[in-house]
């Protein structure tokens, strides 16, 4: 064989080799890329279903979130309609009033139509305290059905707030009943405390089973009765205080009256006393006149000489008469200006000038005692508008009193005094045996005498702080005492200021 013709076969064989190796690889290149391709594809569908379970699941997301917002619009507006009904209740404090502020436009504002509050009232009978969004007709037949069937107690015995969604066995027969009755199907009940325990309930519902209640519709209204139930309790608190205001009104009232009746017959009886001390003074006066006259006479021994032992008896008669005429005239006085019956002259009156006239009136008692009275007036006093006569007689009783109750020799007597606007206070005070609280306390009682050995020697009838005490308050002045058991006293009283001063006085007389 040539070579030339086996040289083309072979060209041929192998460029056939080639062709088959090439297109055996490319071939191979292919189903690998196929491979691929379908690997991807597969991939891709996963993807693609992944993807379409995340499309469904925003969307159930958003379709859950768009729910709540409307649940949370729903309770943010319900909050504010509890925060006006709140405000509302807040207003009154009468218990009827409560139930009259909770009107259909809260119950709608908490996003209910109709509503009805079961308790029991003043006399503890069970009825149907308000309602709206019943008629009349309704709101008795549910007021009858609630009651006989029992529904108060069951709310008493459950305690807490539920609706017609909840779940629990127990409420079975109460929702029941509710529905039953009331051809309610969407409600919600929330029993009323106050302080006192349990009150009665407040039912809240929508006449359409479609318009569901929510938890939040529970909590909502479990917070109104809250409120009502405090409200109720401030209305009570409110009441009782008032009724205790009016109680001890009353009582002041009362016992104004008790002691305003007990003051007239004190009086009636102070009068009857006056006049009849009046009366028998006057009475005793013209026999005392006659026993004095007649001892005077026998005495002066114009109807004959009398021997010495009855003259020393007459002596005796003559100077008790003069003491019994002094009791006498002090009694007239003492009741006369406690009747009103005896009118204070408003004259100038100079205090230093009455001071030295009683000093010198009682230096024979001073003398006697080897004490002396000091005064220790202010320059420029002013004069006192009083009744010369009277305060004179002031003067004389307090300081007489005085000299009695100091030690001899050491005895110190000082009569002081002070200005104020309108008044001035004189002061007589001593460094006598002095007075026990005790005793100060009814110093200007009539015919008190401490018991002392002073007043056991001195004659005295008691009467005369009584005396001094009834001109000073019929000059519309204060009379007071300061005292000390063995320290000493000091009786202050205060006159009226006259305008005019004693230099102005002077030059007018
Ligand atoms: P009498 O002087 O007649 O007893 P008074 O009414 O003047 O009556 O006085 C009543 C009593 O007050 C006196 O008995 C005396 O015990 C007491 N008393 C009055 N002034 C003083 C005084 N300056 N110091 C101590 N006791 C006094």
């Amino acid at each position: 064989m040539p070579p030339s013709a086996e040289f083309p076969i072979n060209i041929l064989g192998i460029s056939s080799m080639l062709l088959i190796i090439s297109l055996s690889f490319i071939l191979m290149l292919k189903s690998q890329r196929i491979q691929q391709l379908s690997q991807t594809m597969r991939y891709l569908k996963k993807s693609l279903e992944e993807m379409d379970e995340q499309a469904k699941l925003i969307v159930r997301t958003d379709l859950k979130l768009n729910k709540a917002q409307e649940e949370l619009d729903k309770r943010v507006n319900g909050l504010y309609a509890m925060q006006r009904i709140s405000q509302e209740l807040s207003k009154t404090l009468n218990q009827d009033e409560i139930f009259r502020r909770i009107n259909q436009e809260h119950i709608t504002n908490i996003g209910f139509q109709k509503a009805i509050i079961v308790a029991k009232n003043v006399q503890g009978t069970l009825q149907i305290r308000h309602s709206t969004g019943f008629n009349e007709e309704e709101t008795s037949y549910i007021e009858a059905g609630l009651i006989e069937k029992g529904i108060y107690a069951m709310v008493k015995e459950y305690n807490s707030t539920f609706s017609s969604i909840s779940e629990a066995d127990t409420l079975r027969k109460a929702k029941h009943i509710i529905t039953a009755i009331t051809h309610l199907d969407s409600f919600v009940l929330s029993p009323i405390s106050k302080k006192d325990g349990y009150y009665g309930f407040i039912l809240l519902s929508n006449s359409s089973a479609e318009t569901l209640v929510s938890e939040g519709d529970e909590e909502l209204v479990a917070i109104l009765a809250t409120h009502i139930g405090q409200a109720l309790d401030n209305a009570e608190l409110f009441e009782a205080t008032y009724s205790q205001h009016q109680e001890l009104e009353r009582n002041v009232l009362a016992r104004t009256k008790e002691l305003s009746d007990a003051l007239n017959e004190i009086n009636v009886i102070s009068k009857r006393k006056t006049d009849f001390v009046s009366a028998v003074s006057h009475e005793l006066r013209t026999p005392l006149t006659s026993i004095k006259g007649y001892a005077s006479i026998l005495l002066s021994e114009k109807l004959g000489v009398i021997p010495e032992p009855v003259k020393e008896r007459l002596g005796k008669i003559n100077k008790h008469s003069d003491e019994l005429t002094r009791l006498v005239n002090d009694l007239l006085d003492i009741a006369r200006i406690e009747s009103g019956r005896f009118e204070m002259k408003s004259e100038l009156f100079d205090i230093r000038h009455a001071v030295e006239t009683t000093i010198d009136l009682l230096s024979p008692q001073l003398k006697e005692k080897s004490i002396t009275a000091t005064m220790n007036l202010p320059q420029n006093l002013s004069l006192a508008l009083a009744d010369k006569t009277q305060i004179s007689r002031v003067f004389i009783n307090l300081m007489g009193n005085a000299i009695k109750f100091v030690p001899e020799k050491t005895g110190l007597i000082s009569v002081s005094a002070f200005e104020s606007t309108d008044t001035i206070q004189i002061t007589i005070s001593d460094n006598g045996i002095g007075m026990s609280p005790t005793d100060t306390e009814h110093i200007f009682d009539e015919f008190y005498r401490v018991d002392n050995d002073i007043n056991q020697k001195v004659k005295g009838t008691g009467l005369g702080l009584t005396l001094v005490k009834n001109i000073i308050r019929a000059h519309k002045g204060r009379i007071w005492v300061a005292s000390r058991l063995n320290q000493g006293s000091a009786f202050s009283f205060t006159l009226p200021k006259a305008a005019q001063t004693p230099l102005e006085s002077a030059k007018n007389t």
